[in-house]
C-alpha cells in the first residue's frame, strides 16, 4: 500500500531531488519549500431553498519571483490547504519550466459543484471573488479554471471583479482571470489548450523514441476538460483510444472507442457510464481494468494520487503522461521506474493550459484577439522548447524525466534569485 502523506510534502520532495542535482543554494530551497501567502476565506451564500450555507475557500500564492501569481481554481469536496498548497507549488515550477513570466498559485472551494444549481454556483463564485478582494488582480494574481470550474465561472469571477473595480478601471482589469469565454475576452484555443498541450508533448516523445503517434493505443483516466480534449485530439491524430474511465465508470473497446460519440455522450450524461455507441465490442470494467488495459500510453487526467503502487503494478503501458497534477504517488513512481515505464511529468505535460492562459492575459492587456494559428504556434513552440531542454538535462544529469524537468525549472528560478538577491 502507498504510504499516506501530505501532497505538499510530495511536491517539496520532488523539487528537492533536482535541487540536489544542481547543488542549489539552501536559502532558495527554503523559500521554495513554503508558500509565500496563504489566504483562507469563509463566506456565506444563500441556497435556492432560502437557507444560508458557509463555504471555505483558499488562495495559496506560492511564489512570484518570475511574475504575477498564476493558477487555477478548483471546486471539489476534497479541496484543503495541503492540496491547494501542493498545486500552487507545481504552478511555480511549471511556469518556470516553460519560460513564462508568471509565478505559481492555486485556489479552491471545498464543495461538490454537482450538488448545486447554476444560480447557486453563480452566487458562490461571486461571493468567493468578493472575499478574495485585493488578493487577486490582473498584475498580482490571476486565477483560471481547474477541476470542477469552467469558462462560465471565470466569466462570473471577471464580472464581479470588474464591478468592484469601478467604472474607470472596468476594462483594464479584465485580465484578472483567464479561461473566460470568447465573448468576454477569452482566448481562442484556451478551452482545449491543456489537452492539446499533452498531445504536443506526447508527439515530442514519439520523435525522441522513433515512434509513430498514429500507431499508439491509449487509456485515459478522466474525460473532463483535459482528458476529453486530449482524447478527441489524439483520436483525430490517428491514435486508438482503447479505454476511458471517470467518476461514473470505465469503458473499454479493444478495437478503439468512437471518441466523437463518447464526447457527445459525456456532454449529455455527465460521465462515460452507459456508453456503448451500438458497438458489441464496447464493455464496461472496473477502475483497475482501466489501469490494466493493453495500451502503449496511459494518461491520468483526473485527480492526484490515482496511480498507486498497486495500480502501477497493473500498467501495461510503456509511458505514463501526467495530464493531471500529481497523479502518481512517490511509491508508484519508484515501481514504474523499476518496471521501465517512463513518466512524462505533470509540470511539462499539462503546461499547455497556463501557456494559453498567458496568451489570453497578453491579449487582454493589449486589447487584441489573436488568431487560432498564432496561439497554437506559441503553445507548440514553448512546449517543444521545454521538452528539448528536459531531454538535454536528462542526458547531462543521467536522471529521470521528472528530475530533469525540475532541473530546468529550478535553474531559471535560481538564476533570477541570484541576480535580484533576497530582500532586504
Ligand atoms: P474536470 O473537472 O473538467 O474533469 C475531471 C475529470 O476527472 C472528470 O472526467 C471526472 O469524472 C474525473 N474524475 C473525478 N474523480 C475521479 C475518480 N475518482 N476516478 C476517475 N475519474 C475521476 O477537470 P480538468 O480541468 O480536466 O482537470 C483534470 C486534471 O488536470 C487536474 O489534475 C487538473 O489540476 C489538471 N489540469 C487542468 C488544467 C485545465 O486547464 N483545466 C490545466 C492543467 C492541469
Amino acid at each position: 500500500m502507498d504510504e499516506r502523506r501530505s501532497l505538499h510534502e510530495t511536491a517539496v520532495e520532488q523539487f528537492q531531488r533536482a535541487a540536489e542535482l544542481i547543488g542549489m543554494e539552501d536559502r532558495y530551497r527554503q523559500i521554495l519549500s513554503h508558500p509565500k501567502n496563504e489566504v483562507i476565506v469563509n463566506f456565506p451564500v444563500q441556497m435556492d431553498c432560502g437557507e444560508w450555507r458557509m463555504f471555505r475557500g483558499y488562495r495559496i500564492q506560492h511564489n512570484n519571483v518570475l511574475g504575477p501569481f498564476k493558477g487555477g481554481i478548483r471546486f471539489h469536496p476534497d479541496v484543503d490547504l495541503d492540496e491547494v498548497s501542493a498545486l500552487a507549488a507545481w504552478m511555480t515550477f511549471k511556469c518556470s519550466l516553460v519560460g513564462l513570466p508568471l509565478g505559481g498559485a492555486k485556489g479552491g472551494v471545498t464543495i461538490d459543484p454537482r450538488e448545486h444549481s447554476q444560480a447557486e454556483l453563480q452566487r458562490i463564485v461571486r461571493r468567493f471573488t468578493h472575499a478574495l478582494g485585493a488578493n487577486i488582480g490582473p498584475d498580482h494574481d490571476i486565477p483560471a479554471p481547474d477541476v470542477g470550474t469552467n469558462s462560465q465561472m471565470m466569466d462570473w469571477l471577471m464580472d464581479t471583479f470588474t464591478n468592484l473595480a469601478g467604472p474607470a478601471n472596468r476594462h483594464s482589469v479584465k485580465g484578472v482571470v483567464t479561461g473566460k469565454s470568447l465573448a468576454t475576452g477569452g482566448s481562442v484555443g484556451r478551452e482545449a489548450a491543456t489537452g492539446q498541450g499533452v498531445l504536443y508533448v506526447l508527439r515530442h516523445w514519439c520523435g525522441e523514441t522513433n515512434q509513430r503517434l498514429d500507431e499508439l493505443s491509449i487509456a485515459i483516466q478522466g474525460f473532463g476538460n483535459v482528458g476529453g480534449h486530449f482524447g478527441r485530439l489524439a483520436a483525430e491524430s490517428g491514435c486508438t483510444i482503447k479505454a476511458v474511465g471517470d467518476h461514473t465508470g470505465t469503458i473499454i473497446d479493444d478495437d478503439g472507442l468512437d471518441v466523437p460519440a463518447l464526447w457527445d455522450w459525456v456532454g449529455a450524461h455527465g460521465g462515460v457510464a452507459g456508453f456503448e455507441a451500438g458497438r458489441p465490442t464496447v464493455r464496461s470494467g472496473s477502475p483497475n481494468d482501466l489501469f490494466a488495459a493493453d495500451v502503449d500510453v496511459f494518461v491520468p487526467a483526473a485527480l492526484e494520487n490515482q496511480v498507486t503502487v498497486e495500480r502501477a503494478g497493473l500498467l501495461q503501458a510503456r509511458v505514463v503522461i501526467e495530464a493531471a497534477n500529481g497523479p502518481t504517488t512517490p511509491e508508484a513512481e519508484e515501481k514504474l521506474v523499476a518496471n521501465g515505464i517512463e513518466i512524462i511529468p505533470d509540470i511539462l505535460a499539462n503546461a499547455g493550459g497556463v501557456i494559453v492562459s498567458y496568451c489570453e492575459w497578453l491579449q487582454n492587456k493589449s486589447a487584441q484577439a489573436w488568431s487560432a494559428e498564432e496561439v497554437d504556434e506559441r503553445l507548440r513552440t514553448l512546449l517543444w522548447d521545454a521538452s528539448d531542454q528536459v531531454v538535454a538535462a536528462m542526458e547531462r544529469f543521467d536522471c529521470t524525466r521528472r528530475e530533469a524537468a525540475y532541473v530546468v525549472s529550478l535553474r531559471r528560478l535560481e538564476d533570477v534569485y541570484s541576480k535580484r538577491d533576497i530582500f532586504p
